[in-house]
């Protein structure tokens, strides 16, 4: 068992809004990885009195908890206990129906002697290779799928595709979320190594095609995560006159993060 996590934020004068966790019980052979984007809202206003990097630890922290402490309950339920008890923490002083408040993309796995599961929402990855060397990402496409004019502005989005039926899921206040999320289980037998990551991270594919996701997952294991992410900061330092865009998102450096166990 090797385990790499890296976690770097976009901007040195705004808070990391990525959380991500390795936790690996004291029985041994089994484990799981916990990865989350927090949304970063456009404007003030999101019925919310805490910031994003609030709502990542405290979902985050649950889901570790959970993921770790309940082998026997699936990944979509320890996702909709997370976010209940999530929003059980501000839903007193916050108007959790605003469709700003805070919330997060979500990459959940988790290994025993016999399996490897797994849950991915909305657009964060997870990269599972097979004892030969092939490697499949598990992605939720809704966001990717839809139209760029959809994506057109911030209103329109929040009006019709963030968390509505034909758009695109969250992790936010309502825990029925986690059945829209994209689910397996697959033989330990046949995952090698896993990788979870952001899309700050995963821009070192979609956005500057240095190569596809097995070329990813190489690079982590021979030179490591930091690398990766060094390389995406140089690429988008070297891209900053913004002849790129990134799905909606326009910003010059996202926070990255990677987490990787070989099993
Ligand atoms: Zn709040």
């Amino acid at each position: 068992m090797r385990t790499e996590l890296v976690s770097d934020p976009g901007l040195a004068d705004h808070p990391n809004e990525d959380f991500a966790s390795v936790g690996l019980p004291a029985s041994g052979q089994g484990g799981s990885l916990v990865v989350l984007d927090g949304v970063t809202p456009p404007r003030s206003e999101t019925g919310c009195l805490h910031s994003v990097p609030w709502f990542t630890a405290r979902l985050g922290g649950a889901l570790t908890e959970l993921t770790v402490s309940l082998p026997d309950v699936p990944l979509a339920e320890a996702l909709s206990r997370a976010v209940s008890r999530t929003s059980a923490a501000h839903a007193e002083t916050c108007d959790l129906s605003h469709p700003r408040t805070p919330q997060a993309t979500v990459v959940l796995a988790r290994w025993s002697p016999a399996s490897v599961e797994y849950l991915v929402l909305s657009d964060s990855a997870l990269l599972v290779e097979a004892p030969d060397g092939t490697v499949t990402a598990v992605l939720d496409d809704r966001l990717a799928r839809l139209p760029r004019s959809a994506l057109a502005t911030d209103a329109l989005v929040d009006a019709h595709y963030r968390n509505k039926e034909g758009g695109f899921f969250t992790a936010a206040a309502d825990p029925s979320v986690a059945a829209r999320a994209v689910t397996g289980v697959l033989p330990r037998s046949e995952v090698r190594t896993l990788a979870a990551l952001t899309d700050g991270a995963g821009r070192w594919v979609e956005t500057f095609r240095e190569g596809d996701w097995t070329d990813f997952l190489a690079l982590v294991r021979k030179q490591g995560a930091r690398a990766l992410v060094d390389r995406v900061r140089e690429l988008e330092r070297a891209d900053a006159a913004g002849s790129r865009t990134y799905l909606g998102r326009s910003k010059t450096h996202d926070d990255a993060t990677v987490a990787y166990a070989e099993l």
